[in-house]
């Protein structure tokens, strides 16, 4: 293969696995060096990544909203976000960051309709940097929609995010309750941003000393569905608790919104309808970074929507909002008052396990200077995770009562 000039790769509908980069050794690390995301003329866009060396990528789209996603194998990307790639006006969104472990990925949110013109890797001879450029044009929703998908590939497959053991079923006398702790966000999607940290860093730390402080309790069996700083889409984090025979699931988020809006804890269940504009505002920016950050790759066998049955709904709202209850007051006995209103009820996704008892705790607002200085802090921390303990010891003593009751 000779180098130096520019690879036009012709896509047909989306994949493709690069010639080119396939040849390059494999192993190492492409650094980011720099890149940019512009305009074309006629409301087309150009992205170029220059990297230290080629590696293995692919192209397709998605719809709902128009998308561009390129996967690569793998990329540093320099603690960017992406968002700093971004110049025009074509492309409304851009992100960059690990998707699985080895897998790195980026999402532009298109402006419209867009077809990919060309992609292509120009190697530099002497230093084995390679620019990579992928150009789009216009064109039609329907031909966009027809296209749109990610490839099926095996060489693509990405591996399960969670090795997830076979667990006894809740009838088992004695056994540990299974608590699934989601820290929120992750690799692609960092969530909130302030002073230097992102809510995926500070969410996975706390997320591992709430693991921690579980375990030393005795009787809890704490798992978290991830222990890196990798992408899960929000299904898939309930399919994985599903897949873990979780008892309840605790989802930790430390949003940012306005200076001054909001601060202290909160704890949320899932509302029926969530009338609450806060509270709605906060859930469509979870689904909505989930839908940015791309597609769940790693299979959906486990679906929510096959679990999604009113009996156990029924039988489940009282148990989350019991647990809810017991979190409160948990948490305001070991770090005092919480956010003015502190249960409330939110459409999040990630709540909507049908059979399983679901809170997102915000533990505070990285766009509240207290806040942010009791997140770093980890003594905060460590009573934080003292209280949640302590709620869930209690709802789960009032909860077996009640399930002795049911039973009868
Ligand atoms: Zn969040």
């Amino acid at each position: 293969m000779s180098s130096g000039h520019l690879l036009a790769v012709v896509l047909l509908v989306c994949g493709i696995l690069s010639e080119a980069a396939g040849a390059q050794q494999l192993g190492a690390l492409a650094r980011l060096e720099h890149g940019v995301v512009r305009d074309l003329r006629f409301g087309g866009a150009e992205v170029r990544l220059k990297l230290s060396q080629g590696v293995p990528f692919r192209v397709f789209t998605l719809s709902a909203p128009n998308r561009l996603v390129i996967d690569f194998n793998e990329v540093d990307w320099q603690g960017m976000t992406g968002a700093e790639l971004l110049t025009g006006d074509n492309v409304l969104n851009l992100r960059v960051g690990v998707y699985q472990p080895g897998w790195s990925r980026l999402v532009a949110e298109l402006a419209g309709p867009m077809q990919v013109l060309s992609a292509g890797l120009e190697t530099d001879e002497s230093s084995g940097a390679v620019d990579l450029m992928v150009r789009l044009g216009r064109s039609g929703q329907d031909a966009f929609d027809a296209t749109a998908g990610a490839p099926s590939d095996t060489r693509w497959d990405l591996p399960p995010a969670l090795e997830v053991r076979p667990v006894k079923r809740r009838a088992d006398v004695g056994r540990a309750l299974v608590v699934v702790i989601d820290p929120g966000h992750g690799g692609i999607d960092p969530g909130a941003q302030a002073g230097g940290l992102t809510e995926s860093h500070l969410m996975l730390t706390f997320a591992r000393e709430l693991q921690d402080t579980l375990r030393r309790a005795g009787g809890i069996d704490a798992r978290l569905t991830r222990d890196a700083d990798v992408f899960v889409s929000l299904e898939g984090r309930v399919a994985l608790a599903r897949a873990a025979g979780a008892d309840l699931f605790v989802s930790l988020h430390a949003d940012a919104l306005g200076e001054g809006v909001a601060h202290g804890a909160t704890v949320y269940t899932l509302a029926e309808d969530a009338s609450d504009a806060a509270s709605a505002a906060l859930a469509e920016r979870h689904d909505r970074d989930d839908i940015l950050a791309g597609v769940d790759l790693t299979g959906a066998d486990d679906r929510v929507a096959t679990v999604l049955m009113d009996l156990a709904r029924l039988e489940n709202r009282p148990r989350s909002r019991a647990l809810g209850r017991h979190l409160v007051k948990g948490i305001q006995n070991a770090v005092g008052p919480m956010h003015k209103k502190p249960w409330r009820e939110a459409g999040f996704s990630v709540l909507k396990a049908a059979d399983i008892p679901s809170v997102l705790i915000e533990l505070g607002f990285m766009s509240s200077v207290r806040d942010l200085e009791n997140l770093r802090d980890p003594l905060w921390r460590a009573g934080m995770a003292a209280g949640i303990r302590d709620g869930i010891r209690a709802w789960s003593l009032e909860d077996a009562a009640l399930a002795d009751l049911r039973r009868q």
